[in-house]
């Protein structure tokens, strides 16, 4: 009797992540048989049956598994042809990866604001934008600046999808190939079409705070036979003939260990149970927050089905508290949470490849109004009760 409560007092005051993995399938399975085995290294059958399977789940012909998501972008990005000073079209609000990737080759990101309705990069920005270039001989170009646009990233940010049609659109009347920035949305669909499938590539990291994950990795799908073999080339030191060691361009070491793919093939076994706890917490957070004046659940695109990776809310102007204070509360009472990342065109890390002044009103104040709540695959029900207890008491 006495133990039941000790373990009830644990209970009410156990640390609640944000986010952590969840391994209840054969992850012990796959990685005990590649160390028995000795094919723990960057070849083996579990990275080229991962790259297989997710590129079939995401409904893409070619998959390259990638060390991370970063380089999976910096890949998809050089195989798309951007070179030093051509213009990327990109979301502002997002984790900074595809910033940083997009830099890598020297090229500068055009930032875009995001759109009220769905917090996702809004398409109109995009078409203001290029209103604002001319396509010659083949290449488009910002009368502005003077600069070639090479390609165009959307990012899927917190499992929800980026508008596409409009930018699938938009890409096809200028002629420039789309890589989606798809690392946070696995699962999500957009007019009944994967996340991922819509673009000429598109990127996912397995991180360990996303939904599936091998501690660290990527994959890189593309559409294309030969861009494919080019990514997976690049990825592997550009290595054109293995026994003699000769390399045909400079290449990187970018590949996912089979250790990783093993864990990351477990892991993908189970993407349906992960989506459906994912709605689940998804649907009870909303239901419990219709009664707390102020506060906004993320939206849901329309025509789409969101992943519901980091269910995130936003607080009105008339809240009790901001959303720097709701961390620090919550965070006091066990509970992990944190506000959406500081959009890019405000980050000290790229300033000198922003326009003097420049603004983007929707994502700033995103930033400024954002808190994402746990959200784990196994997120309990009790614990889940804990962080809607404590946004009541918090906010009401
Ligand atoms: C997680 C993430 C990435 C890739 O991250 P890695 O840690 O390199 O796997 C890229 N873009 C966004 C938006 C992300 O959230």
């Amino acid at each position: 009797m006495k133990r039941v409560e000790a373990s009830d007092e644990t209970q009410a005051t156990a640390f609640v992540p944000l986010s952590a993995p969840h391994f209840r399938g054969n992850e012990w399975a796959y990685v005990k048989e590649c160390l028995d085995t000795e094919w723990v290294s960057s070849v083996g059958a579990y990275v080229d049956r991962f790259e297989r399977e997710l590129a079939e789940r995401v409904e893409m012909p070619h998959g390259v598994a990638t060390a991370n998501g970063t380089s999976a972008l910096h890949i998809a990005l050089k195989v798309a042809g951007v070179e030093p000073g051509d213009e990327v079209p990109v979301s502002s609000l997002t984790f900074i990866a595809p910033i940083n990737a997009i830099r890598y080759l020297g090229a500068v990101p055009v930032f875009l604001d995001s759109e009220e309705a769905t917090w996702q990069m809004d398409p109109e920005a995009l078409r203001a934008y290029l209103e604002g270039c001319d396509r010659d001989e083949g290449a488009v170009r910002n009368r502005a600046t003077g600069r070639r646009v090479r390609a165009l990233v959307p990012v899927h940010i917190l499992g929800n999808p980026v508008r596409m049609e409009p930018v699938m659109e938009l890409a096809e009347r200028y002629g420039l190939p789309v890589i989606e920035d798809a690392t946070e949305s696995l699962g999500a669909t957009y007019g009944g079409r994967p996340v991922g499938s819509w673009g000429a590539m598109s990127c996912f990291s397995f991180n360990g705070n996303k939904l599936l994950t091998c501690g660290g990795g990527g994959a890189l799908l593309a559409r294309d036979e030969a861009q494919a073999c080019r990514a997976k080339h690049l990825t592997t030191q550009a290595k054109a003939d293995p026994l003699e060691y000769v390399h045909d361009e400079v290449g990187y070491n970018y590949r996912l260990t089979n250790l990783q793919a093993a864990l990351a093939c477990a892991q993908l076994e189970q993407i349906e149970t992960f989506l459906e706890r994912k709605r689940r917490i998804a649907a009870r957070y909303r239901e419990a927050i219709r009664d707390l004046p102020g506060v906004q659940a993320m939206p849901e695109t329309e025509n789409a089905r969101s992943a519901w990776w980091l269910f995130t809310i936003r607080l009105g102007e008339e809240a009790r508290l901001g959303s720097r204070e709701l961390v620090a509360s919550l965070s006091a009472r066990g509970l992990q949470s944190r506000p959406l990342w500081q959009p890019n065109h405000l980050s000290p890390a790229h300033r000198d490849v922003v326009p003097e002044g420049l603004r983007l009103p929707v994502s700033e104040a995103l930033f400024d109004r954002c808190v994402s709540l746990p959200c784990s695959v196994g997120l309990s029900e009790s614990d889940q009760d804990r962080v809607i207890e404590a946004l009541f008491e918090l906010l009401r």
